[in-house]
């Protein structure tokens, strides 16, 4: 029989960390908790496994890559069932999570060797008789640190990119989502026995600190703005360079030529999916004057018809709860208004769907990540005003525009790293584009090229193949040539307007 504790919270009992279901209270599994020791342990099996792996080639690497994207899309509905276990989310949304980790695992599988293999770069003139060549070396063993909120797919974007260039990963998987952590690594294992390519370590804060400090050769950290300031710390101590995916408190601008019923459906969508907590979750609409009422009631409309319990799952992280409700009455204290929702959304494990008009811009409703099915929509004049507003914050994830003549350009500058013009949270669904933000919401890529790349160092070559005709990198040129080198520059670079 299994025990009834308390939900959704992590307890570890004699060095293992038992997994509880949010809602219910249900165990969902049990794993070993690491310490540093055993950290230290990882990463030397690690180091062993990377020349392995490094030895497999591109094509090697491919192939395996493949054959466990392949096997995740057998034993997705399998995957998703776990998840749901231990975040409370709908199995449907689970099933659209990995269906996006599935997408960004093929895409690095098939494109590591044309991203990052070597090639020969284009002659210069002034050296003409060396070659140049480029290629992307991988930096061993990548450490990966994982959020709760999406445990399919926020680990798979840098592990499947890690991997395909070539590095092993050692990956702390939340400690509240420590089961679906295992089950990547365990599906993992079974298409590559052979050596420990991709392992999971198991904690809390502590671990993923001793992670940082093991030795690897780069941390991916996706979480919290807060705890990403003690990665870098900790990753400074050794100049471990680090790509950090923090937290967000997305907008979504509606132009007057927009189609506002499917403006209204995307925010409903974008705000309330995973119960809100998405690190690309839209938290503010801003709406220009001319379609606000008729956007308002469409989307009280639509996110009325959500039920918890049902398409809105519980609120994983139960301190997240006292969030979120600090939040909702502060933005009521300051003169906001509750539309739908409100005040009495909160009933633990679940948030109603809340959506809030006239909060003021000081109000933590407007400011700081929410993290719940709640949504603030404001009254703009026009898409400039749209912009300020909506660009005064400290954060930078993504973020959407409903419109259609100026769509484009309204999404160039939104300051985010990702926008969606006529939908939402896609971007993360395109194996092909990369991910990140800018200000709080952290710095270097994941998912695509740019993604690829972030786990492999540019290692640059040259080699001679004639005399030098310009020898300028020598203490035995004459003045003869310094005379022909400047003349040369000259030549090819002093000509034009000055
Ligand atoms: P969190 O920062 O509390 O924890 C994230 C991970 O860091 C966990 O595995 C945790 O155990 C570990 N950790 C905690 N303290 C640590 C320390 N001192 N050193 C090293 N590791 C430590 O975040 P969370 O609550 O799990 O996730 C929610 C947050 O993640 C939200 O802010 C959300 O916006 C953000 N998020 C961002 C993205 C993105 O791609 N930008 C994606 C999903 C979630």
């Amino acid at each position: 029989m299994t025990a009834t504790r308390v939900p959704g919270v992590p307890e570890i009992e004699d060095g293992v960390l038992i997994s509880t279901n949010p809602a219910t209270g249900e165990e969902a599994g049990r794993v070993p908790v690491a310490d540093a020791g055993a950290v230290a342990a990882a990463v030397a099996r690690a180091r062993e496994a990377a020349l392995w792996w490094q030895g497999l080639g591109f094509t090697g690497r491919k192939e395996r890559l493949v054959r466990w994207r392949t096997l995740v899309s057998r034993r997705i509905e399998e995957l998703a069932r776990v998840t749901r276990l231990e975040t409370g989310k709908p199995e449907a949304d689970a099933i659209v999570e990995a269906v996006g980790a599935i997408e960004h695992l093929d895409w690095a599988a098939h494109h590591a060797k044309a991203v990052l293999g070597p090639r020969r770069t284009r002659t210069r003139l002034l050296t003409a008789e060396h070659v140049g060549h480029l290629e992307y070396q991988p930096y061993g063993v990548v450490g990966v640190i994982g959020p709760w909120n999406y445990p399919i797919l926020t680990p798979i974007g840098p592990i499947s990119s890690a991997l395909a260039a070539g590095n092993v990963v050692v990956f702390k998987p939340s400690e509240y989502t420590p089961v679906v952590g295992q089950w990547l690594a365990d599906t993992f294992a079974e298409v590559v026995p052979e050596q420990p390519v991709l392992q999971v370590v198991h904690g809390l804060g502590d671990v993923g600190g001793a992670l940082c400090r093991s030795g690897v050769g780069k941390v991916a950290f996706t979480g919290s703005t807060a705890t990403a300031k003690k990665v870098m710390a900790a990753c400074a101590e050794n100049l471990v360079p680090v790509v950090i995916e923090a937290g967000g408190k997305d907008a979504l601008i509606v132009d007057a030529d927009a189609d506002v019923p499917a403006a209204a459906e995307a925010a409903v969508w974008g705000s309330m999916t995973n119960a809100g907590q998405t690190c690309i979750g839209i938290e503010r609409a801003y709406v220009v004057a001319p379609v606000y009422d008729r956007f308002v009631a469409a989307v009280v409309e639509k996110a009325g018809r959500l039920r918890t319990g049902h398409e809105i799952g519980p609120i994983t992280m139960p301190r997240q709860i006292d969030i979120i409700r600090d939040h909702i009455d502060d933005a009521l204290a300051k003169g906001g208004r509750a539309v739908l929702g409100g005040a009495g959304a909160v009933q633990p494990p679940y948030v109603a769907p809340t959506v809030l008009v006239d909060v003021p811009a000081d109000s933590s409703e407007i400011r700081d990540e929410t993290f719940g099915p709640t949504l603030t929509i404001t009254k703009v004049a026009d898409a400039d005003e749209a912009l300020r507003q909506a660009n005064d914050t400290s954060y930078g994830l993504g973020g959407a525009v409903f419109g259609k003549a100026n769509a484009v350009r309204i999404a160039r500058r939104l300051r985010s790293g990702m926008v969606a013009v006529n939908g939402t949270l896609t971007f993360v669904g395109m194996g092909n584009l990369p991910f990140g933000g800018v200000g709080d919401s952290g710095f270097g890529r994941i998912h695509g090229e740019d993604g690829l790349r972030e786990f492999a160092r540019a290692k640059a070559i040259t080699v001679r193949r004639g005399p030098s005709m310009l020898p300028a990198m020598t203490f035995e040129r004459t003045p003869a040539q310094v005379a022909r080198i400047v003349k040369a520059v000259r030549l090819l670079y002093g000509r034009g307007r000055a």
